[in-house]
């Protein structure tokens, strides 16, 4: 049998090592931990935690607790990990990172079809089935190389610069209404509205909320090419009804006036369930995102499914690059997985991970793929990734708005999320038996 090479013992990569390994396959994995370190990461271990030890949510009607309940169900070792040293975090699963990280590195290093070679790899290997997951801090050699191999300078992003996300369901559109400024085409836009007073509100808690940290790696550069809204805001009071929240062309239908200022939101996938923030590119702390762009009125119950960010991170363009398998379309032995494919988070690295060693698996055994439908998490984040219809990729957590839905009303959000969630844990049992699995 083949043995698959598999660059970074990352989240992403420990786990696509160990489902290709549960399956008698044999797998080389190169880390170049601890002879050379990211600036982020400082243990020795393997599946590192670099910033919070919160996985985040684990329960059934959050979308990134469903994803832990689908990698549970396929026998993930960074679930089991988490589970195997979880902290008391409330409705949360937190880890003690230490033991997390040692857990995975213990489970690994003593498979014995698993062999751990200890080296930066600067090239891609030419031959044999490969994964790359090295993760949004990959080596600068590996980066170069990674961006010859796919043979187009633009295929790989090095920052990541994006505004706030929404779900559409979760706009108050009492207080919003379609437009385009001047009626140009058609009415594209969601237009939020903002009167002189909530105006001077909202512009005087932006200018003093609080920014996330900076890491020393993340240099000016990042802020330098696109200006994050807040900074555009302490230029003066009026800089952003220039700007982000010029009204000019715009008529709120309700009073038939030009607003004192208006948030534009424009459609960020091809359903409409999810829309972008125009022009609000940020570098607040989470936290401040939510307590600030709240103050929009018809964000007060803004649902966020991804808050912005300005930071170091490596990503493909993976729509134009990579199948739902998270193989390259052009050279299919060659496989990407974890945040480096665009999916954002711990759980959604390590679900990657899951989803390539899996079919990867499959594939080497002669076996049908496992073809995961988009109603469950990993094969909605698999679609996402690999869809070509998006119009401007960004990296994105998992979310409810990535997967279709219900198809008839189910009253409350909560009981609506868990509906979606059980169809999809339905919808994985069957393709697990199917499967053999
Ligand atoms: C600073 C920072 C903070 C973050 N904080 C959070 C957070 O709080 N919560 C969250 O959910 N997500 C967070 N993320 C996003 C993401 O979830 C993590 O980066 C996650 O670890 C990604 O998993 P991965 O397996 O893709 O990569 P990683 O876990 O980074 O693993 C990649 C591995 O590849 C190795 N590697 C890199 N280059 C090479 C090479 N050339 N040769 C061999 N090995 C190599 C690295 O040493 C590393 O071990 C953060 C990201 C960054 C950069």
């Amino acid at each position: 049998m083949e043995q698959v090479t598999i660059i970074g013992a990352g989240l992403a990569g420990c786990e696509a090592a160990w489902q290709l390994a549960k399956r008698g396959i044999s797998v080389r994995l190169l880390e170049m931990k601890p002879g050379r370190k990211t600036p982020a990461h400082q243990a020795d271990t393997f599946g590192e935690l670099v910033c919070s030890n919160s996985l985040r949510s684990n329960q059934l009607e959050n979308a990134v607790g469903l994803l832990k309940e689908e990698l549970r169900q396929v026998g993930s070792l960074i679930l089991e990990a988490a589970d195997g040293t979880r902290v008391a975090a409330g409705g949360a699963l937190a880890v003690d990172r230490q033991a997390f990280s040692q857990w995975i590195t213990d489970r690994i290093r003593q498979h014995p079809l698993i062999s751990v070679f200890e080296e930066e790899v600067r090239e891609i290997p030419a031959e044999g089935q490969v994964v790359v997951a090295s993760g949004p801090l990959t080596s600068d050699a590996l980066s170069r190389a990674i961006q010859e191999f796919l043979g187009q300078v633009d295929y790989l992003h090095f920052y990541d610069a994006a505004a706030p996300l929404v779900t559409f369901e979760s706009i108050r559109m009492e207080r919003a209404f379609f437009a385009s400024r001047y009626d140009k085409g058609t009415a594209d836009y969601i237009n939020c509205p903002m009167t002189e007073e909530e105006y001077h509100a909202f512009w005087s808690a932006l200018c003093t909320a609080r920014e996330a940290p900076v890491h020393g790696f993340e240099d000016q550069s990042v802020f330098e090419g696109c200006m994050p809204v807040e900074v555009m805001g302490r230029r003066g009071p009026d800089t952003l009804r220039y700007g982000p929240l010029k009204p000019k062309g715009l008529r709120d239908p309700r009073t038939g006036e030009t607003p004192y200022a208006v948030v534009q939101l424009r459609k960020d996938n091809a359903t409409g369930s999810i829309y972008n923030l125009v022009g609000f590119q940020t570098h607040l702390a989470f936290p401040e995102q939510k307590r600030v762009f709240s103050m929009i009125p018809a964000l007060q119950d803004a649902q966020f499914v991804r808050y912005g960010v300005m930071h170091r991170n490596t990503y493909l363009d993976s729509p134009r690059l990579l199948n739902r398998y998270y193989q390259t379309k052009a050279c299919p032995r060659v496989m990407f997985a974890g945040q480096i494919t665009g999916v954002e988070g711990y759980v959604e690295s390590a679900a990657s991970g899951a989803l390539c060693g899996m079919e990867l698996g499959r594939r080497l055994l002669g076996e049908c793929p496992l073809d995961l439908p988009r109603e469950t998490a990993m094969g909605a984040l698999a679609a996402y990734i690999s869809d070509g219809s998006v119009a401007q990729f960004q990296p994105m957590n998992i979310n409810f708005g990535l997967i279709p839905p219900l198809g008839h009303r189910v009253r409350g959000k909560r009981e609506k999320n868990t509906a979606i969630a059980k169809r999809a844990l339905a919808a994985l049992a069957e393709r697990l038996q199917a499967c053999g699995m």
